[in-house]
């Protein structure tokens, strides 16, 4: 699955190193050495794909991510954040900040690979392009649109594939690692605890309309779609 992959790094080697391992691999690679030329870049070409640098001079990478999802043109956009830090409230703020996956430094290229190639394919439209709706809540797979209570609700690539599948398998339990088989797929090297930050970030979005509700925890099971009370 080729792509246009954005780089954004602000090191040179390891930006020329990640450049020429994807470009191997078939990508259109642009480059970036900082946020404020990555946006420049973004507004001229939408690409595919953001591997984004989290330490960058001005503007951060998480700042970065947080804009890119907040724009409506550029909300879609996958994005995999890379990071020099290993510890997990900065992975876990990475993924709040809209990124789709992380990559802590160093990586080999056959990991980035496989991530990229990963969200990638959680991009591709499901199967079905059926609008569903339920409880007050309408999700077009076609328009990739989504309205809570007749007003709409902007959900990133991941959540809007989260909600689809919990929309189209209601009222049934599925753990975190049911989710990960059926909503990321290739889930080698995604943990458990992504699914709850994806879920947190879905039900955020949902909560101005209060059909967060129908996103339910199943205590020691997983989570829930269900139009009844929890
Ligand atoms: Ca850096």
């Amino acid at each position: 699955m080729p792509a246009n992959i954005l780089v954004i790094e602000d090191e040179p080697a390891i930006q020329a190193l990640i450049a020429a391992n994807l470009r191997r691999a078939g990508h259109a690679v642009h480059a970036a050495l900082d946020a404020e030329t990555a946006l420049r870049q973004i507004n001229e070409s939408l690409p595919d794909l953001i591997l984004l640098d989290w330490m960058l001079p001005g503007m951060s990478g998480i700042d970065l991510a947080r804009r890119l999802r907040a724009d409506g043109r550029t909300r879609g956009v996958p994005i995999i954040m890379l990071t020099a830090k290993g510890e997990e409230r900065d992975k876990v703020a990475g993924l709040e900040s809209g990124a789709d996956d992380y990559v802590t430094k160093p990586f080999s290229p056959r990991e980035l690979q496989a991530r990229i190639q990963a969200v990638l394919r959680r991009g591709r439209p499901q199967a079905s392009e059926d609008a569903v709706e339920a409880g007050g809540l309408r999700l077009d797979p076609a328009a990739h649109r989504v309205t809570a209570a007749g007003s709409p609700v902007n959900l990133g690539p991941t959540e809007f594939r989260l909600l689809h599948f919990l929309m189209t398998h209601p009222e049934r339990v599925h753990s975190r690692d049911q989710l990960l088989d059926q909503v990321w797929g290739d889930h080698v090297f995604v943990e458990e605890r992504t699914v709850d930050v994806h879920i947190r970030r879905l039900r955020a979005a949902l909560e101005s309309s209060g059909l967060d509700r129908l996103v339910q925890t199943v205590r020691g099971s997983g989570y829930r779609f269900s139009v009844a009370e929890a």
